[in-house]
């Protein structure tokens, strides 16, 4: 016996070869056919649709025996593949140098006639070959020998059906992984933008409105009251020497503080919403609805309430109030309410006054 030599393409007949991802899939009805097709046109008990592996024989379709694959050495398919343009005949094996003392031809499944028409694909190397066996020794008709080579190169048809819908499912499936990374990508982006959109309008350290949002607040604030002809105040408090308890008791002190007044500054307006952080020490309250008695009288109260703040450290405000008037513009209306704070801390601060 002679085992097949090796092709000098092997290494890239190899890769073709697992470039088709045929090798070890189920049994397919359409390979099937070919092979049932074969042995009635050829008379024969047996008929492959071999692929030739690096060490083995595996058949995706088989008539006549029991094996899935054999090795390489013994197949007959690894000497057809040899010559990849010509159909492999060989008409009594055991007149062939290659075949006479075969396993499979002194033994089961006793072969004795073999037609091989290799599995040819771009390229120009075989895959296998598409065989049919006998156990008699004999010839085919030129009639049936042209139809060996016909059910080979259906057989290719199909292989190439199979790799290039796996190729097809592949790059389904990368699409749609790179759709669900854009929409990673998207959601993250979007998710980052609406930190960006609250960093914008709010003051990290007392998480209240910064100078920027409370302006659009103030503008839509006058246009609402004009419409609705109703009352508007703002107040603008501030900490009264607040530079010492810096200085006295630390930066750190400072700020807790900050966050102490805004978080009650925050409880106190939260029926309305409506204070920020000018910068600084300097907060400002926006009393929709209040006129210039009321906003005074919630402005002592709160003064008084901060008074009494258990802060360890004691603290006063100094609030300045002005009301919307006819003619008055967001600026007008803050500059006024910072006139007054002016005048409360020129009358010794610890108060309320109002423009
Ligand atoms: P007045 O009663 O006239 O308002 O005096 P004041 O000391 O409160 O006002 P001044 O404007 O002289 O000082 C304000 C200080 O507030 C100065 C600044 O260092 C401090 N400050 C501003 N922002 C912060 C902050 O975020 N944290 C702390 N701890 N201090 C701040
Ligand atoms: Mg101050
Ligand atoms: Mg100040």
């Amino acid at each position: 016996m002679i085992p097949p030599g090796r092709p000098v393409d092997e290494a890239s007949r190899q890769a073709a070869l697992a470039a088709y991802r045929i090798l070890d899939t189920p049994r397919e009805a359409a390979y099937d056919d070919l092979v049932a097709i074969a042995t009635a046109i050829c008379d024969v008990p047996m008929a492959f649709v071999s692929l030739v592996d690096r060490d083995r024989q595996w058949f995706k379709a088989k008539v006549g025996l029991e094996d899935t694959e054999t090795s390489r050495d013994l197949s007959f398919c690894g000497h057809a593949l040899l010559a990849p343009d010509t159909l492999m005949v060989v008409d009594d094996t055991l007149a062939d140098p290659r075949f006479h003392d075969h396993p499979m031809v002194t033994g089961p499944p006793h072969v004795r006639f073999y037609a091989g028409a290799p599995l040819r694909v771009g390229g120009g190397s075989a895959l296998g070959a598409f065989c049919v066996i006998d156990r008699r020794p004999r010839q085919l008709a030129p009639a049936q020998l042209a139809a060996l080579e016909a059910l080979s190169r259906q057989a290719t048809r199909l292989l190439e059906l199979h790799r290039i819908s796996g190729e097809l499912s592949l790059q389904l499936e990368e699409r749609d992984w790179y759709e669900q990374q854009l929409l990673h990508y998207q959601q993250e982006l979007e998710m980052e933008n609406a930190d960006l959109a609250e960093q914008s309008t709010t003051d990290p350290l007392t998480g209240l409105l910064n100078r920027r949002a409370f302006s659009h607040l103030l503008d839509e604030a006058i246009e609402m009251a004009r419409s609705e002809s109703t009352p508007l105040s703002l107040a603008i408090v501030d900490i009264d020497h607040f530079k010492s308890i810096n200085d006295n008791h630390g930066h750190g002190e400072g700020d807790r503080v900050l966050q102490a007044l805004g978080a009650y500054l925050r409880g106190q307006a939260s029926a309305r919403g409506r204070v920020a952080r000018l910068g600084g020490e300097e907060f400002v309250q926006l009393m929709s609805g209040c006129a210039s008695d009321a906003a005074v009288a919630e402005c002592e109260r709160l003064r008084t309430d901060v008074t009494a703040m258990d802060l360890g450290i004691p603290v006063t405000v100094s609030i300045g109030t002005a009301s919307l008037e006819a003619g008055d513009d967001p600026s007008s209306l803050l500059g006024r309410a910072d006139a007054a704070l002016y005048d409360a801390k020129r009358n010794g601060r610890n108060r309320v006054a109002t423009r």
